[in-house]
């Protein structure tokens, strides 16, 4: 499938493919101009409810397919994107697909929701709540199948518009939800100051869950936390079957991670939903 698109990109873009000087040119430079060359996919990973094994929900994940590299996983250009300013139109784009996307799925009979990754950068555009607004009417989907993940390092900031944004987004019908919990500097006192509907449990604390060591002990307490201040708890990088029982024996709500499937095409995806799962 990567060696089809590439003839694809080739098809579109030869006269840049055959200018060899764009192998010097900096991941900076390329990032810029890979949303108008169509070299970027949206990938979608099942949010599985522990206790029925059902889907109910995908995690919208960005790839980059480069020309030349092949798929690049975000780790490696979110962070240029970031910095450049690049983030805000990329990010924009994602959201647009992912909810486009879950639009059909929905209308083919499949009730899920969609979670999309915000960044810091994109979290600060004063019209960001307006935005989302405008692609939720555009797609059609409804505010509340909208999941937008957060990380912790939004909050600290500057916590008094970080509040007012999420309010913002909240009136709107969207949940948020906080990604990678566990993994910031913050204090756990903004847990009950901001509007979260849920919290994702950063996947550091999943592995090595059933070793006997601290991570247990962590993951239960975050769990039960979480569960009084009346809070959805997801687990991320979920990848053996002890660590799903250990899930499921102390109540997290939902699950996503290789064990269940990887991150897949729109395609895969669907097809994982037409076999029941
Ligand atoms: P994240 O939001 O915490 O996403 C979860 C990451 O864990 C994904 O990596 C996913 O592929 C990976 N993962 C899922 N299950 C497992 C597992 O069982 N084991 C292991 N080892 N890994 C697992 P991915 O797709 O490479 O994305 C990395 C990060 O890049 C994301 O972390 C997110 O912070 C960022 N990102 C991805 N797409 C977007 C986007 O559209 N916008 C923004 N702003 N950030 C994005
Ligand atoms: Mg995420
Ligand atoms: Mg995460
Ligand atoms: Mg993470």
């Amino acid at each position: 499938a990567v060696a089809e698109q590439y003839n694809t990109l080739r098809g579109q873009g030869s006269e840049f493919i055959q200018n060899t000087a764009y192998k010097l040119e900096p991941i900076k430079t390329r990032l810029c101009n890979a949303l108008e060359r169509e070299e970027f996919q949206v990938y979608y990973q099942p949010q599985v409810n522990v206790q029925t094994g059902k889907i109910i929900s995908a995690e919208a994940l960005v790839r980059w397919l480069h020309p030349e590299k092949g798929l690049i996983s975000p780790a490696e250009f979110i962070p240029a994107a970031e910095e450049t300013g690049f983030i805000v139109p990329l990010g924009e784009w994602v959201l647009q697909t992912a909810c486009r996307q879950m639009q059909v799925w929905q209308n083919a009979g499949f009730p899920l929701r969609i979670a999309v990754n915000l960044s810091a950068r994109q979290f600060r555009q004063p019209e960001l709540s307006s935005r989302v607004a405008q692609i939720l009417a555009e797609t059609g989907l409804e505010a509340n199948s909208l999941e937008l993940e957060l990380t912790e390092s939004l909050m600290v900031e500057d916590a008094e518009s970080a509040i007012a944004t999420l309010q913002h987004l909240k009136n709107l019908g969207v949940c948020i939800s906080l990604d990678d919990f566990g993994t910031g500097y913050s204090s756990l006192s903004y847990l009950t100051q901001y509007p979260f509907d849920t919290l994702k449990i950063d996947r550091c604390f999943i592995s090595k869950i059933t070793d006997g060591c601290t991570n247990a002990a962590i993951v239960k307490a975050i769990i039960e936390m979480a569960h009084s201040l009346c809070l959805e708890v997801i687990a991320e990088g979920v990848e053996t079957e002890a660590e799903k029982d250990f899930l499921w024996r102390y109540k997290c709500d939902m699950m996503q991670g290789y064990l269940f499937s990887p991150p897949l095409t729109a395609a895969d995806f669907e097809q994982l939903l037409l076999e029941g799962k």
